[in-house]
């Protein structure tokens, strides 16, 4: 048995004891060492679940992790016990028309950590003791702690951005919304060779990290609703917009300060919002969504154990698994909170 975090339905999580039986052919069980919490995980605590996925059943959260193999299945040779790996939450199957046509970020018969798109569920990695597919226990470079290497799932989102994006060398670059993915935009931005990087959001206080992660300029929209309004000039400024909060104010504020010919990557979800389609007709701006990611989880932890992006200003608190509950209202606090870890 293993000491997990459940979510029962809204409010109601619970630390409880759930299965970890020995690996079977194909399998490992990793010891958790952290978990990272994700937007997605507050959307359960608070709400359930959102848009069409809803808890029909309890389910373990949790997909940005990583620990250490403890046992291996029959057949498993990628990795050894004692092997320090990240959990790789996605898991498609490699046999469906989408991953067949090289989209395997859209299989349509995906297997997400955590998540109640499926009956039944997918539990997540927010476990002691995590008994899982081989396939998701990958290796960490030499160097790579456990604690940055559970940044590897946020930070992956955001790399598959970027690559919508096009190249970032010279670019200016506006990212709005300073929440986790945000603020690895900003840092993906600099990495990518951004000539400018400037982010908003509606409170200052995560815009402090966003600076911290390489943003040259940071706007608080709530107090200084125009501070945008210089961009709109001579028909936009920006390269490239990532909008990573989901509302419509800020959809609409990068929309009119993209560049003609400019991209917009829709990185938010905030369900149905209106599009101003003057903005986006009037001046060739290409927008495009990205969703979740495939070979970039083994670029993110490279990037990681090189050091060339430092997740360290977004970790906020590392919290022990008994006190989940106080992690979980800590991470929904974003003027205290920017990314809150469970150690179990
Ligand atoms: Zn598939």
């Amino acid at each position: 048995m293993s000491l997990s975090v459940v979510i029962h339905a809204a409010h109601d999580l619970r630390v409880e004891q759930v299965d970890a039986p020995d690996p079977a052919p194909g399998e490992v069980r990793i010891r958790i060492g952290r978990g990272g919490i994700c937007g997605s995980d507050l959307h359960y605590f608070h709400a359930g679940g959102f848009g069409a996925v809803k808890l029909r059943e309890p389910m373990v959260l949790g997909h940005e992790a990583a620990g250490v193999v403890e046992a291996v299945g029959q057949g498993v040779t990628h990795v050894v016990p004692g092997d320090a790996v990240a959990v790789n939450p996605s898991l498609p199957c490699g046999a469906c028309a989408q991953c067949l046509a090289g989209r395997p970020n859209h299989c349509l018969e995906m297997r997400f950590l955590g998540s109640a798109m499926r009956m039944p569920h997918v539990g997540g990695a927010f476990r002691a003791h995590f008994t899982t597919e081989a396939a998701r226990a990958v290796k960490l470079p030499a160097g790579l702690s456990v604690e940055r290497a559970a940044f590897a799932e946020p930070l992956s989102v955001v790399l598959h951005a970027a690559a919508q994006a096009g190249p970032l060398l010279g670019a200016r670059v506006l990212v709005t919304g300073s929440g986790p993915i945000g603020v690895l935009c900003a840092a993906v931005a600099r990495l990518g060779g951004a000539r400018e990087v400037v982010v908003t959001d509606l409170l200052p206080e995560p815009l402090a990290i966003a600076r911290a992660m390489g943003a040259d300029v940071t706007h608080a929209v709530a107090t200084n609703p125009h501070a945008l309004a210089p961009y709109a000039a001579g028909k936009g400024y920006f390269d490239v917009v990532f909008e990573a909060s989901g509302s419509a104010p800020a959809l609409a504020a990068g929309l009119a300060v993209a560049r003609p010919g400019g991209v917009m990557v829709q990185l938010g979800l905030g369900g149905d919002i209106a599009l101003p389609l003057g903005a986006l007709v009037s001046r060739e701006v290409r927008l495009t969504g990205s969703f979740r990611f495939h070979h970039e989880f083994g670029h993110a932890l490279e990037v990681l154990a090189a050091g060339r992006i430092d997740p360290t200003p977004m970790l906020t608190e590392v919290v022990p698994l008994a006190e989940a509950g106080r992690a979980f209202a800590l991470a929904s606090d974003r003027k205290r909170a920017m990314k809150v870890q469970i150690a179990f």
